[in-house]
């Protein structure tokens, strides 16, 4: 069972998220109806500036020059430009991107129907202007302080995260999510239904809160869909949550179509909420897709990498196949593409080959080839291969293929790479990102690693219980990654230890921020059956260049860490 309880102390109102731990819980389910910790994460925005130049430039070429190959490479910029703005999770852009790429691919024709007449010229570069001004207005001021951090405001990592909640007045509910947001490093703005929007920087969320009718069921009318449409055409780049929406499909598809991004059910389980929610904080910033490319023809590979760079897919070349074993181990591909006929070996054969090595089991192979021979295809995939794309291929459809390939197989991945209890990366993946970051630093690189235990861990097991300890450990989880960056690397490296990866960071900030995380973790509440406790965490911190290796930082910070235990615990001790 799995719940939330309602405690009341020193006159404010806070909520506990307590899990595993039966009779906590139905003190929650009668108090509250729903309750939501949310977490977002900002990535960062600055390639978009490339994408945006991109599609100016192409469409720029296109009404010069008129030609169909122009057209093509501005339809591509456009996919590009909507996939970025959906890893940035701009639901809102990404519509109206998405609008835009639909009308040109209305418009797609063949080499005959270009230059597409005036007014569809026209009506298209109003369409373009339109997208371009949504994403200058979207893009928010960095706000470099989060202000409960006086002693982290310069440091420019914290998130800037604001979130609007839109709730009926007085309600208790909205009070007690607001303090648990703003606990969490939020800004909080709250307003009633129907009441003007706030005049601040647009928020990362909005949590729409509807008024409960005195039969205790919501009501979702037509004066709540207008002011969600205001809200979606104000904030294009947020994330809207609608809670407390009765299980009907008319409802939902009404609310998505009013610009609601997530429909949270009014009977939803508590822990079903929260982990759906955690699992909007988990999204970290992405690895850029790697594909190797096996191809012997020089052209065919120009014309890959032109496509997979185009959608930010990060390529690397094997000309020879005789190669491939001393390239794999080197460059990791999240996917293979492979060309079936090359000297030496075929791509049938080099598959085959690949299967038989462990680590390479699973790994998506897309075979790219002018075989048009549907009894080889078959043949070729029954070996091995994964997927059949012919020559000469469409550069989108390629490129929609690997993303969605690579997608699925990271998934996949995630589920042998994360822990269960908190989500986060777990022992061996902590340690390979690691090993990972610090090999792929520049000579001047600067990175920092921190080992975080928490203090006498035993005894919150031996007096309260191996359930509440849990929610322990997975309550400093949460605060972990709601106040460090999504760049940043968190690990849960064993029982009650965590392991943090910090790049581009010195060994003061690193203190700095991990001080501030410490001070806010001791004064977190912790539920159990017969009130509230309090506890603390140590933390050892070294930075690169002084230690050279993953293994030789996290031997630093751990000696760190006995050191703050040694010294007393609740602190953080620089190697
Ligand atoms: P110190 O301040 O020196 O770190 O003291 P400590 O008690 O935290 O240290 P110790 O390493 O002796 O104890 C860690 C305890 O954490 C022992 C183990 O039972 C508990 N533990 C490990 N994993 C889990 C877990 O997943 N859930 C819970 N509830 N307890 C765990
Ligand atoms: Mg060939
Ligand atoms: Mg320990
Ligand atoms: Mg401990």
């Amino acid at each position: 069972m799995r719940g939330i309880s309602l405690v009341v102390s020193q006159g404010t109102v806070a909520f506990f998220a307590v899990i595993d731990c039966h009779i906590v819980i139905e003190v929650g389910i009668r108090e509250n109806k729903t309750f939501i910790y949310l977490f977002q994460f900002i990535v960062a925005v600055h390639s978009l500036d490339d994408h945006l130049a991109a599609l100016h430039c192409r469409w720029e070429d296109y009404r010069g020059s008129g030609g169909f190959d122009q057209f093509i490479e501005f339809t591509l910029a456009l996919n590009s430009l909507a996939e970025r703005l959906a890893c940035l999770r701009l639901p809102g852009l990404v519509r109206q991107c998405e609008a835009l790429e639909s009308t040109a691919l209305g418009l797609f024709g063949d080499a005959d129907t270009h230059p597409i007449v005036e007014k569809s010229m026209l009506a298209m570069g109003r369409q373009i202007d339109g997208l371009l001004g949504a994403i200058a207005c979207a893009r928010r001021p960095n706000i470099k302080a989060h202000v409960e951090a006086p002693h982290a405001r310069d440091i420019e990592w914290i998130k800037s995260r604001s979130v609007w909640m839109i709730a009926p007045a007085n309600s208790r509910w909205a009070k007690g999510v607001a303090e648990q947001l703003s606990f969490y490093g939020f800004r909080v703005h709250q307003s009633r239904w129907g009441a003007r929007l706030p005049d601040v920087e647009d928020p990362v969320a909005v949590l729409f809160l509807p008024a409960t009718d005195s039969d205790g069921s919501e009501s979702i009318g037509r004066v709540a869909l207008k002011q969600v449409a205001r809200v979606r055409a104000r904030c294009p780049a947020s994330q809207l949550f609608y809670i407390g929406v009765p299980r009907t499909l008319d409802t939902m598809v009404t609310l998505m179509r009013a610009g609601i991004d997530i429909t949270v059910q009014r009977d939803d389980r508590m822990a079903a909420l929260l982990s759906r929610i955690l699992d909007l904080v988990q999204t970290q910033e992405q690895e850029r897709y790697r594909v190797l490319i096996v191809e012997d023809s020089r052209v065919a590979v120009t014309k890959i990498q032109r496509a997979l760079s185009q959608h930010d897919i990060d390529s690397l070349a094997v000309a020879d196949p005789i190669q491939l074993f001393e390239k794999l181990d080197k460059y990791r591909p999240d996917l293979i593409l492979m060309d079936m006929y090359m000297p030496g070996c075929n791509g049938v054969e080099a598959t085959r080959a690949l299967r038989q090595m462990p680590a390479y089991q699973a790994t998506p192979i897309v075979y790219l080839s002018s075989e048009t021979d549907v009894g080889l295809q078959v043949e070729a995939l029954r070996l091995g291969g994964d997927q059949f794309l012919t020559k000469p291929f469409n550069p989108v459809l390629l490129a929609a293929t690997v993303k969605t390939t690579v997608e699925r197989h990271r998934e996949m991945l995630r589920g042998s790479h994360h822990d269960g209890l908190t989500g986060l990366l777990n022992h061996t993946a902590v340690k390979s990102a690691l090993d990972g970051r610090v090999s792929a630093l520049p000579p001047d690189g600067r990175i920092s690693v921190a080992m975080i235990d928490i203090d006498h861990f035993k005894s919150v097991n031996d007096t309260y219980g191996h359930p509440v300890g849990d929610q322990v450990i997975r309550s400093l989880a949460w605060l972990l990654k709601g106040r460090l960056r999504a760049t940043d690397v968190i690990g849960r490296y064993g029982g009650e230890e965590f392991l943090v990866v910090t790049p581009d960071t010195s060994l003061t900030e690193t203190h700095t921020v991990l001080d501030w995380i410490r001070g806010s973790f001791g004064n977190l509440p912790h539920a159990h059956l017969g009130g509230l406790f309090r506890t603390t965490f140590s933390a050892g911190v070294a930075t690169y260049p002084a230690y050279r290796s993953g293994t030789e930082l996290i031997q630093a910070a751990d000696d760190a860490l006995l050191q703050a235990k040694r010294l007393g615990r609740n602190r953080v001790v620089l190697a």
